[in-house]
């Protein structure tokens, strides 16, 4: 105690917490304040090392405080610290759009640069409407979305998301004409699976079901996580998102991956898109486009989509849409420098070189005391223990917690511990997560 870091109990209590339990974490918070980052660790205000298995919330997969985007981060400030990105131009955003554009699957053609995934789905869903609107098919309004699914907290992003706790107490507030796919969770059909489960592919036929109940002129786009992350690395099966290609292109309906977990190297590829080998109409991104340094987010879109906008009147702007801080400096030059070491430094082999290594980990968890299924998914895994009786949630918090004393931090969602570890990972370092996991789960009962 006694650190310039630690809030004293009016400073706690000033405090709102996202997404945190507040009492409880004012009331436990050793162990819990951060103080310094640096590559795969944090240190804590009490002098605990922390090895960060989900790389912050999964954004900082090259690690933290990486030299290169720190010091383009400093230079940036030496030049222009602020740029309007209406009606006005800085060269570097340009720059990076076309950078991103070199890295997305073929046909995409524009990016749209915003400051959260929030605000990438939002806006992903507001280029369906209006995209089909100056194509002259106002009519196609509905989005479809997916149980389980996380698409961030904004209107739109809560209504075609499928996490009940994010969505009831704003139940009537949602958008109106938003249904659910079945999420592709099964403990029955494909618990313990190692990478894409090969039970599940027809349930993206539920898309016909739905296209028979308000006809495919309605609909304006679905959306899914390819690999659905804040649900607890649910992983689609084999087949599964082609199937919803094939469906969508048939019915004229878009396709938006939201890719804020999976994009920029997760997958051990530019885009979850090229992973699974299969190219939606729009990306939201966010997170690891600049490892986290700066908030920053965006949407790509296939060419031909942005070109429709461009046949309205000559005098008007074409799509009113946009943020303060869409394409801030700083998250630009972070961004240009994270892109750079993505490339110079190998990091999609290396992200695929670590696959088997997490999956041997993980899966060695098998049999342990409540382990009700070991899911993976490129460099990305969850371990699921069965709730406590009455009390969703209390094992994996007790479980969180027994890992943080022997210096892993991992996250919970529910009873789920999910692990995303920074690319930059050693093979040792992984196998020490694992079984500090092991121990973790068998000290907390
Ligand atoms: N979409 C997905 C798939 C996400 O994983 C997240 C964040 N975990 C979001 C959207 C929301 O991003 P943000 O918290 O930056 O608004």
């Amino acid at each position: 105690m006694g650190s310039p870091l630690e809030p004293n109990d009016r400073e706690l209590a000033a405090y709102w917490m996202p997404f945190t339990h507040n009492r409880y974490f004012k009331q436990h918070h050793a162990r819990r304040m951060l103080a310094k980052a640096e590559g795969a660790y944090y240190w804590t205000t009490e002098g605990d090392k922390l090895f960060d298995a989900l790389s912050g919330l999964w954004c900082s997969g090259l690690g933290h405080r990486h030299p290169k985007i720190v010091e383009a981060v400093k230079q940036q400030l030496d030049s222009v610290d602020y740029s309007p990105a209406f009606q006005m131009g800085y060269g570097p955003t340009f720059k990076l759009a076309e950078r991103i554009i070199g890295m997305s699957p073929a046909g995409m053609g524009q990016v749209f640069f915003v400051n959260s995934g929030s605000e990438a789905v939002d806006t992903s869903m507001k280029m369906a409407l209006a995209y089909h609107r100056v194509k002259g098919e106002a009519h196609r309004t509905r989005f479809i979305g997916r149980e389980k699914g996380y698409h961030g907290v904004g209107f739109g992003g809560i209504s075609v998301g499928g996490m009940v706790a994010n969505r009831k107490m704003y139940a009537s507030a949602m958008l109106t004409g938003v249904d659910h796919l079945p999420h592709t969770h099964s403990l029955k059909d494909m618990a313990f699976s190692r990478g894409e489960p090969t039970w599940g592919a027809h349930l993206a036929n539920d898309l016909e079901r739905l296209i028979a109940l308000h006809d495919a002129s309605t609909i304006a786009a679905v959306i899914v996580e390819p690999m659905q992350g804040s649900a607890g690395v649910i992983v689609p099966p084999k087949g599964y998102l082609q199937r919803l290609r094939e469906i969508c292109t048939k019915h004229g309906i878009l396709l938006i991956f939201d890719e804020v977990i999976c994009g920029f190297g997760r997958m051990g590829a530019n885009f979850g898109a090229h992973h699974f080998g299969v190219v939606p109409d729009m990306i939201t991104f966010a997170k690891g486009v600049n490892n986290g340094t700066v908030p920053m987010g965006g949407v790509i879109v296939r060419k031909d989509l942005y070109e429709a906008f461009m046949t309205g009147p000559d005098h008007a702007v074409e799509f009113f849409h946009g943020y303060t801080y869409s394409g801030h400096p700083l998250a630009v030059a972070a961004a240009h420098a994270t892109l750079d070491v993505l490339a110079t430094e190998g990091i999609n082999e290396r992200v695929k070189s670590l696959v088997p290594v997490l999956e041997e980990a993980v899966h060695a968890l098998k049999g342990e005391p409540n382990v009700i299924d070991i899911r993976n998914c490129q460099l990305a895994a969850a371990v699921e223990l069965t709730p406590i009786e009455g009390k969703p949630g209390l094992r994996a918090v007790r479980v969180f917690e027994e890992a943080l004393k022997r210096g892993v931090l991992f996250r919970f969602t529910g009873d789920i511990l999910a692990m995303g570890p920074p690319f930059t990972s050693t093979p040792e370092e992984l196998g020490r997560m694992a079984e500090v996991l092991r121990e973790s789960i068998r000290a907390a009962g």
